[in-house]
């Protein structure tokens, strides 16, 4: 995506990453007839999935699809702008937000989102990355309806096994636990899982075989192998982009950018909203909290362009 856009332009906004959340803020900012530039690295968390679900009226489709299609609608718009390009660096300055992009160009705005998602941090095991997504689910309300009725893994350990049991057994047949190594689980917990008919396998993994990002088994480090196709997995993550971070704006106990009911952080102007400042993370929620966001960014714009006028009528 090239455009011509002058280095010297004051956009009304800025808006780090053009994935669901970052187009939402977009499309309401466009239509409050705001300058805004968009500036995205095109790397989405979810990029790897075959379909994306349980998003009313794009379900099945996959994100390249729904993306494609939401900056076909931004196109109408002509104070938006968007750009592939990855921000290196942001700081304050008098007029508000100055990013600098990874060839070098240097951008300026009033306000600015942060819409930069979160990166999942996959384990190190041979075959994980490749089936993150397509056969190794995060989450059973994304992705569990396509494999309902049939057998399935989770691997895992500790008392939230149990709750993760507890919620899959609604959705899969048969399940089988992989603790990646002994157990955590204590002797009481251990009876519980065993009474619902369900094997602890404690056995070190040290592939995820698969075809194409499909499962096919697990290997362990004694040789042996387990046939499953859909293993229920939970990843840590981190910040997708630590600018918002570096410029010391304040965090959750859980990592998420501390945001208030206007998606406003702890420093003025810098707004956030999506993945990053949440653990409930759907595409239906990044794009309402998009909305919800560029509303408040063109309310704050709003808002101190009405105290100017009311500060030169009282003068
Ligand atoms: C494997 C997987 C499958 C999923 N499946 C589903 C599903 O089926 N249904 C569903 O509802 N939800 C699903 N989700 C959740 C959903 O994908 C996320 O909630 C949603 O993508 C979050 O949107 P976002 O815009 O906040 O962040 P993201 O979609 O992650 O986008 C962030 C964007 O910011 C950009 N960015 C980051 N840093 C910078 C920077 N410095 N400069 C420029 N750009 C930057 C990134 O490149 C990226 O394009 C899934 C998630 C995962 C991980």
């Amino acid at each position: 995506m090239s455009i011509d856009i002058k280095q010297d332009t004051l956009f009304d906004a800025i808006i780090v990453g053009g994935s669901f959340t970052g187009l939402s803020a977009a499309l309401v900012l466009g239509r409050s007839m705001r300058n805004v530039l968009v500036i995205d690295a095109g790397d989405p968390c979810n990029r790897r999935v075959h379909h994306a679900n349980n998003f009313l009226t794009q379900d099945r489709k996959t994100p390249k699809q729904i993306l494609k299609k939401a900056r076909k609608d931004l196109a109408k718009y002509e104070t938006v702008k968007i750009m592939l390009a990855y921000v290196m660096e942001c700081e304050k300055v008098a007029t508000g937000f100055q990013v600098k992009i990874h060839s070098g160009e240097v951008y300026k705005s009033k306000k600015i989102l942060f819409a930069t998602g979160v990166l999942d941090l996959l384990p190190d095991v041979k075959g994980f990355a490749k089936c993150w997504g397509r056969s190794i689910l995060h989450c059973v309300y994304c992705h569990g309806y396509e494999v309902r009725n049939e057998e399935a893994g989770i691997v895992g350990d500790g008392p939230s096994v149990l709750d993760t049991i507890k919620t899959i057994s609604h959705w899969s047949t048969k399940i089988t636990v992989f603790t990646h190594g002994p157990t955590v689980l204590t002797e009481k917990e251990k009876a519980i899982v065993k009474a619902q008919n369900i094997e602890i396998v404690e056995k070190e993994i040290v592939a995820f075989e698969h075809k194409k990002g499909m499962l096919t088994n697990l290997l362990f480090k004694d040789d042996s192998k387990f046939m499953v196709s859909t293993i229920y997995a939970k990843v840590h993550s981190k910040q997708h982009c630590e600018l918002p971070v570096q410029m010391g704006v304040e965090m959750t106990e859980q990592g998420n950018i501390k945001v208030d009911l206007y998606n406003r952080t702890s420093i003025h102007g810098l707004f956030a909203a999506g993945d990053n400042t949440s653990t409930y993370r759907t595409i239906s929620s990044s794009v309402s909290a998009g909305t919800k966001a560029g509303m408040f960014v063109n309310g704050e714009i709003i808002d101190e362009e009405h105290a100017l006028l009311l500060k030169n009528i009282t003068n």
